[in-house]
């Protein structure tokens, strides 16, 4: 696939505890415009097939791959190669870091985003190797709401439908039911 805008790192995934909470990291990763989700810790190819199914009835968007060794990926996306051959951007969420709020604005937009989410134990270096270090608030909270609210804040809204392109049902906003599309047997 091309060079993905936004990717999402999510580290330490644990079969058995986490499947659920990082199902809910990618769906918001689709949601919110990211285009590319790296799973690191345990592999977990159950949890992809359920993004994938996902995206094959709401359209497809979120390009899925494990990766066995996080910190080299990450090394290589802010030092050489953010998937075209240059550098690129890498935001680390943590409630240690600098308010979303005002980090946001200072950020560059001008190479692609790989936003790194922690699991139990996130490693130092991670915190050294990414440019930036953002807070969604400085409480612990919940990788999910800090992906959203982050995502939300840089993007400034949910992504355009056409993102959403290969969709076989499309749910058209209705303040009173369920209105929904079924493109299955379009031409
Ligand atoms: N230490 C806990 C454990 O053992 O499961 C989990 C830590 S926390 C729920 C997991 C991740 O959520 C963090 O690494 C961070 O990426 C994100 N997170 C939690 N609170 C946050 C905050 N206030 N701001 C930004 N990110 C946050």
């Amino acid at each position: 696939m091309e060079t993905p805008q936004i990717a999402v790192l999510r580290l330490g995934h644990r079969l058995g505890r986490d499947p659920r909470i990082t199902t809910h990291l990618g769906l918001v990763a689709r949601t919110f415009g990211a285009d590319k989700f790296f799973l690191a810790g345990d592999e977990d190819q159950k949890m992809f097939d359920g993004l994938t199914q996902v995206d094959e009835r709401f359209g497809k968007v979120l390009d899925l791959e494990y990766v066995k060794s996080p910190m080299r990926l990450l090394r290589r996306w802010v030092e050489e190669d953010a998937g075209d051959g240059r550098p690129g951007v890498a935001a680390h969420l943590t409630m240690y870091g600098e308010e979303f709020r005002k980090a946001i604005p200072k950020m560059r937009r001008d190479r692609p985003l790989l936003i790194v989410v922690g699991g139990a134990k996130v490693p130092g270096d991670v915190y050294k190797l990414c440019q930036y270090n953002v807070s969604v608030g400085s409480q612990p909270h919940s990788e999910v709401a800090a992906l959203a609210l982050f995502l939300d804040s840089w993007g400034g809204s949910i992504a355009e439908s056409e993102h959403f392109k290969g969709a076989q049902l499309e749910v058209i906003p209705n303040s009173d039911g369920k209105t929904v599309i079924d493109h299955s047997n379009d031409e």
